[in-house]
């Protein structure tokens, strides 16, 4: 892996940033060890939230420049990049304000006197992916620092500016310990030694199921607790009552925001009913063809770069394979005729189960699109394909939406809205998109030692031998 800046909106590469040495890691581990071991687990849930609220303040006043970086580096368009650096301030302010909840104690009402308490557990090393840079590092520092762990983050090799400009939040923060924070331009085997280290206390992955197995293997032989957020191809399901337009609106923001980069885009469009079907694919064409084409910069832009010649590739690959099953391109399908990696809005129909990519996930500006005759045949649709991310439903029904909902097999399904994420959503999927979940109270608790506390009288007998554990 080659840290490097290269501007996916004219194919320069502009920077290119060193590795860290094994030397250095090793350093950094010790670094971030002490830090845990002799002050950050020890600090006040108050005196941690000073910390976290200055790094969200220092993100909030320095806005426009890290929204530059996002979109010098992966090319998301700039009102989006700067929507994600307030997302992720939002993300890191509301742990600070919720920790002294989450880590209260629970008393065990069938045990007087026994209270499970929360606590610390050591080094969480974060593998982080390139499509949200902030907003992805937010979701596990947040937490991770609230209860007393510390993070060493491995980010994407395509956003070293945007990760050391992160790194840098906690520079100069009062009160935030060397050691605390640590980016680090890991190898393949560097995060394998990593995870190995006993220091190290468990390993969250955000990225391609490749990536998640690779690190729950090596988590899993270490005997460490390890989170997983990998891939989606998230069914967005309209049924024959749903309002047409605003169901329009949502595919579209649903399925091409961020450039249609994000693990819950609505990535399956599924209609149900012929004549409905015509019209979503009349309505979802026009809006799709009208999209503009552009610098990510300027803010008339609304369909900007993919994030790297690979992706653009990739993409291309996955098109041609589909059409070469019997797909037809019903918009777009091509590389723009532009330097930089861009690809036309894109919708594909005609998918039938033998396509490749019936099961696929698509990483880019391109629908699958789906009309199916009734909502049985929608929901076996949607279940077709080994993730289960995300998921939406649009109906004037709700009780409807709510039966299909529990029919879906997906972490999150949003009736009559995308998939979409906020700090207080537990976010997360089951089958290939991965196991445990992020943000919300349940993103606190993955990594701690949930610790019982019992209290008996002094003085009180030994336990019976049948009560023996
Ligand atoms: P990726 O290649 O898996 O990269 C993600 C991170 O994993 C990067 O930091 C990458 O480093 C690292 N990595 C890759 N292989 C590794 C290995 N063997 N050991 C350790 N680290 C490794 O993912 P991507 O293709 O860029 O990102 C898109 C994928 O992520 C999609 O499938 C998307 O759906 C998924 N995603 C999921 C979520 C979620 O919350 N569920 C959110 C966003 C994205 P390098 O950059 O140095 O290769």
């Amino acid at each position: 892996m080659t840290y490097q800046t290269v501007n996916p909106a004219t194919g320069e590469v502009l920077d290119v940033y060193p590795n860290t040495s094994d030397e250095e890691l090793g350093t950094l581990l010790t670094r971030a060890h002490n830090c845990y071991d002799r002050d950050w687990r020890h600090r006040a849930v108050e005196d941690r939230a000073r910390v976290v609220k200055a790094v969200a303040a220092k993100l909030r006043a320095n806005a426009e420049e890290y929204a530059q970086y996002v979109t010098l580096e992966m090319g998301k368009l700039i009102a989006q990049a700067r929507g994600e650096v307030q997302l992720a301030a939002d993300i890191l302010d509301y742990y600070a304000q919720r920790a002294a909840d989450f880590l209260q104690p629970i008393p065990l009402k069938e045990r007087p006197g026994c209270v499970v308490e929360t606590r610390p557990i050591g080094i969480i090393l974060g593998v982080e992916p390139w499509n949200f840079p902030y907003y992805q590092l937010a979701r596990v520092v947040g937490p991770q620092l609230m209860v007393g762990n510390v993070v060493m983050i491995k980010h994407a090799s395509n956003v070293p500016q945007c990760a050391r400009a992160f790194a840098r939040l906690f520079d100069d923060v009062d009160g935030a310990p060397e050691g605390l924070y640590t980016n680090i331009n890991a190898s393949t085997a560097q995060v394998a030694a990593l995870i190995d280290d006993p220091r190290v206390r468990g390993a969250t992955v955000t990225g391609s199921e490749k990536a998640g197995a690779a690190v729950a293997e090596r988590a899993g032989r270490a005997l460490k607790k390890s989170v997983m957020e990998l891939g989606g191809s998230d069914p967005l399901i309209v049924l024959e009552d749903a309002p047409l337009e605003a169901a329009l609106d949502n595919a579209v923001w649903g399925r091409m925001n961020n450039t249609g980069q994000s693990c819950v885009a609505s990535k399956r469009i599924i209609v149900v009913g012929k004549k409905r079907g015509a019209a979503f694919l009349d309505g979802l064409t026009t809006r799709m063809r009208a999209l503009r084409v552009g610098d990510p910069n300027d803010p008339a832009t609304t369909l900007g770069p993919v994030s790297s010649d690979s992706a653009l590739k990739g993409l291309l690959n996955q098109i041609e394979a589909a059409c070469a099953a019997g797909a037809r391109v019903a918009l777009g399908g091509k590389r723009v005729d532009r330097p930089g990696f861009f690809l036309e809005a894109t919708i594909l129909t005609n998918i039938d189960s033998s396509n490749p990519l019936y099961t696929q996930e698509l990483f880019g500006p391109v629908v699958s699109f789906y009309v199916v005759d009734d909502e049985d045949a929608a929901v076996e649709l949607a279940n077709a394909t080994p993730f289960g991310l995300g998921g939406s439903v649009f109906t004037a029904d709700i009780e409807r939406g709510r039966r299909i909902a529990d029919r879906i097999e997906s972490g999150m399904v949003f009736i009559n809205h995308p998939t979409w994420t906020a700090p207080e959503l537990p976010f997360g999927g089951v089958k290939n998109s991965g196991y445990g979940r992020e943000l919300s109270e349940l993103g606190f608790a993955e990594f701690v030692n949930r610790k019982l506390i019992s209290v008996s009288p002094a003085g009180s007998p030994p336990p019976s031998v049948s009560q023996a554990g």
